[in-house]
C-alpha cells in the first residue's frame, strides 16, 4: 500500500483564512437563505438580505433612517442559517446604535430610560416588587406539595441569581410560579433581588453599549456582593 509521506505541516489554513473577518459582509452571495429564515421576511419590506445589500453597498443612511433595524427581533436565525457566517444581528443593532436616541422607538427609548433610572423596565419601586413576588409566592404556598415554599429575596451565597423577564412580574405572574415549582422540587438554592432585578437588556435591543454595560455591571455587582456563581437569564 502506498504511504502518504507528510511534507509539510497544516499550516495554510492558519496563514490564510478562508473568510476576512473583518469585512465579512462583503461575502454576501445574495442567496436569500438568512431572508428564508427570518420570521419577520415580507413584514412591511422587511428583508435580512437587503440590510445587507444596504451595508454592502454604502447605504448606511438609508437604513439607519429606515424603521428595518427596529423590525428585527434580534433572534439571529437568519446568521445561524447563512452559509457566509454573516454576523447579520449584530449589523442590525450597530445601525441601531448609530440612530439618534430620540428617535429610538418609543417603547425601547422608555426601557432604556426607566431601566437605569430604577432598575426595572416598569420603573417599579423595590417594595412593590418584592410585595408582588411575595405574593405570587403565597399563592404557591398554597399549592399541595409547596407548603414551605417561600421566596428568597437577596439570599448571600446561594447557588443560582434569578433575574427576570419585566412581564413574569407585570402581566405573567404564572409563568414565576413554573419556575419556582421547579427550583422547590429540584432543592436548587436560589435567589431574586430586590432591586436591579431586570433581565431584559434594553441597552442591547437599543443598541446603547453604554446602558447594556449598566445593565450587566449590576448582575455582575449582585453576584459579586451577594457570592453567587450562576445566573438565570430570562432573555
Ligand atoms: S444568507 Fe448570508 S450570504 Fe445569503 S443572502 Fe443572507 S447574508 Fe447573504
Ligand atoms: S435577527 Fe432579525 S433579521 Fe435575523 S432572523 Fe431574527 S428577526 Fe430576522
Amino acid at each position: 500500500m502506498e504511504t502518504i509521506t507528510k511534507r509539510y505541516p497544516s499550516v495554510i489554513k492558519e496563514q490564510a483564512p478562508l473568510r476576512p473577518i473583518n469585512s465579512p459582509v462583503d461575502l454576501c452571495m445574495a442567496c436569500g437563505t438568512c431572508a428564508a429564515g427570518c420570521p419577520l421576511t415580507g413584514t412591511k419590506g422587511f428583508d435580512p438580505r437587503k440590510i445587507v445589500r444596504l451595508v454592502l453597498m454604502g447605504r448606511d443612511s438609508e437604513l439607519i433612517d429606515s424603521k428595518l433595524p427596529w423590525l428585527c427581533t434580534m433572534c439571529g436565525k437568519c446568521e445561524h442559517a447563512c452559509p457566509m457566517g454573516i454576523n447579520i444581528a449584530n449589523l442590525i443593532r450597530a445601525a441601531r446604535g448609530m440612530v439618534e436616541r430620540e428617535k429610538v422607538p418609543g417603547m425601547i427609548h422608555k426601557g432604556v430610560e426607566l431601566g437605569l433610572k430604577t432598575g426595572n423596565n416598569l420603573g417599579l419601586p423595590a417594595e412593590d416588587f418584592v410585595f408582588i413576588i411575595e405574593d405570587v409566592g403565597a399563592e404557591l404556598a398554597e399549592t399541595p406539595g409547596f407548603s414551605d415554599f417561600k421566596i428568597p429575596v437577596d439570599k448571600k451565597g446561594a447557588n443560582l441569581l434569578h433575574t427576570l423577564h419585566n412581564k413574569l412580574v407585570n402581566t405573567q405572574n404564572e409563568d414565576l410560579v413554573h419556575w419556582w415549582k421547579i427550583f422547590h422540587l429540584a432543592q436548587e438554592d436560589w435567589t431574586i433581588p430586590s432591586q436591579n432585578w431586570e433581565g431584559v437588556n434594553w441597552g442591547l435591543f437599543s443598541g446603547d453599549d453604554d446602558a447594556m454595560k449598566t445593565f450587566i455591571g449590576r448582575i455582575v455587582e449582585h453576584m459579586e456582593q451577594l457570592n453567587i456563581s450562576s445566573l438565570m437569564y430570562p432573555e
